[in-house]
C-alpha cells in the first residue's frame, strides 16, 4: 500500500456488554447487514479515504469475516488487526499497525456508529487541512443537571457544551505520539488523548443520525433511522453514448482494458469509448452535464489523458452529493476486436475506479450485423446506463 494519505481506523474490538445478549453489537444484524459492514462501507466508499483498517477482538476473526463478506476484496480494506483490553489500547495498537504506511492523517471511528455520512467524514478531513485535530460533534440542547444520587445539585450552563461523536481526525504522527504518551492513563476518547498532549482539536458539525449503538434498545432506533434514510432516497437513471473512430495503431483501450488490435481509437484523450459513455451516464443521472463540461476538449491539459480521471470525477461528484452508484450497464458495439474475453477485466477495472462491487457493473458487447459505421469497422460505439441513489431533495 503506497500513498495512503488518509486512513480510517474503525474500532470494533469491544465486547459490547451493555447491548445485552447476542454477541458483540458490531456484528449484529441491522436490516440485512452487520453493523460493522454498514460502518466500513461508508469509509470504503469515501473518495478521500485511501485505506481502512478495522481493529477487532482476537476472538472475533470468524465473526469479522462473516460480517464483512462482500467487502473483503475491496482494494482499500487492509486486513484487520487485534485490539487490546480497553478501547484506548485498541486505538493505539491500530495506529502502531499503520505506522509504516506513512499516512498523513488518520480518522478514528467507532464501529457502532453505522450511520456516518460522507459529508461528516468530509468535514473532518477538510478541517485537518489547517489543523492537527478535528472531531464531529453536536451542540447540547437539553438542560444539563449535575446530581448527587437522585437530587439535583446544580444546573450546568450548556452554551459551551458539545457531544463528541466520531470520526475524530488527527495528524498521524501527532496522534500516535499522543497515544504512546497516554498509555496507562484512562481517557474516554481520542480527542481527550490529543488534548492531554496539547494538540488543538477543532469541532466540526456531526450528524444527529450518527448515533452510537450502545444498548439493545438502540437497535430499534437504528432501524427507524435506516427506514427514514431509505425512504428519503430517490433513484435516477442516466444515459450516455459515445463514438470513436479507428486510426492507425496497434491497440484500443476500452473500459480501462488495453486490447491488442490492428487499429487504435482516435480521440483527444485515450479515447476509451466505454468509459466515456459511462461517465456521461453518471453525470446525466445527477444532472451534471457531460464530460466536455468538466474536461473541455479545447483544454490542452486533457490531451492524451487517461479516461479514469473523467470517471473518478463523476464518482466524486456523486459522493459529494451523498449519492450512491447502484448499477452501471455498458454496451459496446463493434465487429472487432472481440470484447467477450475482456468483459471480466473491464468489470474489475470499472468497479475499482467507482469503488463499488463488481456485481453492480455489467459490460456487454454486440456487433451491428455489419451494418452502419460499426459494421464497416470504422469505429466503436458505446452506450451506458447508470442508476444512482440520491438523497431526495
Ligand atoms: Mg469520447
Amino acid at each position: 500500500m503506497v500513498n495512503a494519505k488518509t486512513i480510517a481506523i474503525i474500532v470494533a474490538a469491544g465486547r459490547g456488554a451493555r447491548a445485552g445478549a447476542g454477541g458483540p453489537k458490531q456484528y449484529r444484524n441491522l436490516a440485512g447487514k452487520a453493523v460493522i459492514a454498514w460502518t466500513a462501507r461508508a469509509f470504503l466508499a469515501h473518495p478521500d479515504i485511501d485505506a481502512v483498517r478495522v481493529i477487532i477482538h482476537r476472538d472475533d476473526t470468524g465473526e469479522y469475516e462473516r460480517a464483512m463478506e462482500g467487502l473483503l476484496d475491496e482494494a482499500k480494506l487492509l486486513s484487520p488487526v487485534f485490539g487490546g483490553a480497553e478501547r484506548q489500547d485498541s486505538v493505539r495498537l491500530g495506529l502502531e499497525s499503520i505506522a509504516e504506511l506513512n499516512s498523513e492523517r488518520v480518522l478514528i471511528h467507532d464501529a457502532a456508529r453505522p450511520f456516518i455520512d460522507a459529508a461528516t467524514i468530509s468535514r473532518v478531513i477538510d478541517s485537518l487541512s489547517d489543523g492537527d485535530g478535528a472531531i464531529a460533534a453536536l451542540p447540547v440542547f437539553d438542560t444539563i443537571k449535575r446530581a448527587a444520587g437522585a437530587a439535583i445539585e446544580t444546573t450546568v450552563p450548556r452554551e459551551a457544551l458539545w457531544r463528541a461523536q466520531t470520526p475524530q481526525g488527527f495528524g498521524f504522527d501527532k496522534i500516535l505520539a499522543a497515544h504512546r504518551e497516554a498509555e496507562g492513563k484512562v481517557l474516554t476518547d481520542d480527542a481527550a488523548v490529543a488534548e492531554a498532549a496539547g494538540i488543538s482539536v477543532k469541532l466540526v458539525s456531526g450528524s444527529p443520525d450518527n448515533m452510537k449503538i450502545t444498548q439493545a434498545e438502540d437497535f430499534g432506533m437504528a432501524e427507524l433511522i435506516l427506514g427514514r434514510k431509505r425512504s428519503q432516497m430517490e433513484y435516477r437513471a442516466g444515459h450516455g453514448f459515445d463514438v470513436h473512430a479507428f486510426e492507425d495503431g496497434d491497440a484500443v483501450i476500452i473500459c480501462g482494458v488495453e486490447i491488442p488490435h490492428e487499429k487504435k481509437l482516435k480521440g483527444h484523450s485515450d479515447a476509451d469509448v466505454g468509459m466515456h459513455a459511462l461517465t456521461d451516464a453518471i453525470l446525466g443521472a445527477i444532472g451534471e452535464g457531460d464530460i466536455g463540461d468538466h474536461f473541455p476538449p479545447t483544454d490542452p491539459q486533457w490531451k492524451g489523458a487517461r479516461s479514469h480521471i473523467f470517471l473518478e470525477k463523476a464518482r466524486d461528484i456523486v459522493a459529494d452529493r451523498n449519492g450512491r452508484i447502484t448499477h452501471c450497464d455498458v454496451t459496446l458495439m463493434c465487429e472487432a476486436p472481440k470484447i467477450g474475453p475482456h468483459r471480466g477485466a473491464m468489470r474489475t477495472a470499472l468497479a475499482e475506479i467507482l469503488n463499488i462491487e463488481q456485481a453492480r457493473i455489467s459490460v456487454k458487447a454486440t456487433t451491428t450485423e455489419q451494418l452502419g459505421f460499426t459494421g464497416r469497422r470504422e469505429g466503436i460505439a458505446a452506450m451506458a446506463t447508470a442508476t444512482i441513489a440520491l438523497p431526495a431533495s
